[in-house]
């Protein structure tokens, strides 16, 4: 395989601040209620991880998983569910937990399939939010950082599968 050296573009440091702060306006948002927290699978297992730590509410943890992307940096524009809900979320509050917002295609699209499961509030968080990307408007209501269009790796993102243990959320630079 190709040899890239990863340039960290967001600090493992940086990260856990955040966190912190994203963690302590959930719980004070949600003010002692429950919520269930759905994390979206894989590329958003370890903010996910990190973030329920920082939330001090009763968390009932859920997995999804959608694909967007095939192997490579360019959206395929297809979204398909490859895992679903284990529980009902109706009637429930619900965060949504992505690792990034592109286009907004996955969230979008998993948004309208979540509302039609009656949830009494549905959230979303997520890591990172490219603006100049966006095609599909989403509300993202926790937001760790916006980046420029770059394509990023690590904190549990990936290329062709790989570099999702880096702590950091770095840049792939072919050659140096
Ligand atoms: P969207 O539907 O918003 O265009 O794309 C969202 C999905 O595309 C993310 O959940 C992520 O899997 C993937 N994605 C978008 N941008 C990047 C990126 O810069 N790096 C990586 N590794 N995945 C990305």
């Amino acid at each position: 395989m190709e040899v890239l050296n990863p340039e960290v573009l967001i600090s493992e440091e940086e990260i856990a601040l955040r966190i912190l702060d994203l963690g302590n306006a959930i719980t004070k948002d949600f003010n002692g209620e429950d919520i269930v927290v759905i994390c979206v699978l894989k590329g958003a297992f370890m903010f996910c991880s990190d973030l329920i730590k920082k939330i001090h509410l009763p968390v009932n943890l859920e997995f999804v998983s959608v694909s967007s992307y095939g192997d490579g940096m360019t959206s395929s524009g297809n979204v398909s569910m490859d895992l679903d809900l284990s529980v009902s979320i109706k009637d429930k509050n619900v965060l949504i937990v992505e690792d990034i917002v592109d286009t907004g295609l996955t969230i979008k699209t998993l948004k309208e399939y979540l509302n039609l499961r009656e949830p009494k509030s549905l959230k979303l968080a997520s890591l990172l939010f490219k603006p100049s990307r966006n095609k599909h408007p989403v509300d993202i209501d926790y937001l760790g950082f916006e980046i420029e269009d770059k394509f990023v790796i690590g904190y549990g993102l990936d290329y062709a599968g790989r570099y999702r243990e880096l702590p950091y959320i770095g840049v792939l630079n072919a050659g140096n």
